[in-house]
């Protein structure tokens, strides 16, 4: 049994059945979406599917509470190390990295990655999503930031994840319509939404996103930011 809490937007918080922490994606200085008085106490490993700030914002100061291991894609990683990040650990699509309590796996996605350095835009490599296999428990699948591209029918065929955590908002990622074919490519029976309702841009609903998948037997598992929920 897996616990998530949501801390909006994109930023989750995965505890395991045996215990350890790992932090999707945080954002939570000034996240509009960040549960109010939420403290993360624990941290063991951090994933970030991409180097925009809404992804990646407090890697920084988390590294220096807790000390995880940062997993992201090759460029990403080094320029955090860069930035005084310990325990990087520099990963491309379709490595996988055991952290004992887990295994991440890097998949594709659709959408850009740059780093915003001061004034300058660094190249960050490429956005990414993961495959998360708890040692004990189902794959699950975190897409990060993409619109629905067809290989989500060889994400279902190669790791059989049996939740994904899916950008509904639109605008910068793909809205509920993308994301009810993605739900089907990917035969997954929960999918989690994510990245909606920060801005005023992100339109996407759950709601929408559930009446289009009505007739697929997929169940939409809408989460309140900071109430955690057993998996
Ligand atoms: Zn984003």
């Amino acid at each position: 049994m897996t616990q998530i809490t949501w801390l909006g937007h994109s930023t989750f918080e995965l505890r395991f059945a045996s215990g350890e922490v790992l932090i999707l994606d945080p954002w939570i200085e000034g996240n509009p979406a960040y549960p109010k008085g939420y403290k993360i106490n624990k941290a063991d490993a951090i994933a970030i599917s991409h180097a925009h700030f809404d992804h990646t914002n407090d890697v920084v100061p988390l590294s220096k509470e807790f000390e995880p291991k940062v997993i992201a894609i090759f460029e990403t990683a080094a320029w955090l190390e860069k930035k005084g990040v310990k325990n990087t650990i520099g990963i491309n699509k379709g490595g996988t990295i055991d952290l004992g309590f887990a295994k991440l796996t890097m998949t594709h996605a659709l959408h850009s990655c740059s780093i915003k350095d001061g004034d300058n835009s660094l190249y960050g490599g490429e956005a990414a999503g993961y495959i998360i296999t708890p040692k004990e428990g189902k794959p699950a699948y975190f897409a990060g930031d993409t619109t629905v591209f067809s290989d989500m029918a060889l994400i279902h065929e190669v790791y059989e994840p049996e939740l994904a955590f899916l950008p509904i908002g639109d605008h910068f990622t793909m809205g509920p319509h993308e994301a009810a074919y993605a739900a089907r490519l990917l035969k997954v029976k929960r999918v989690i939404p994510m990245h909606y309702g920060t801005f005023p841009a992100l339109t996407g609903t759950p709601e929408v996103l559930s009446q289009k998948l009505q007739r697929d037997g997929v169940e939409v598992w809408t989460l309140k930011q900071g109430q955690p929920v057993n998996w």
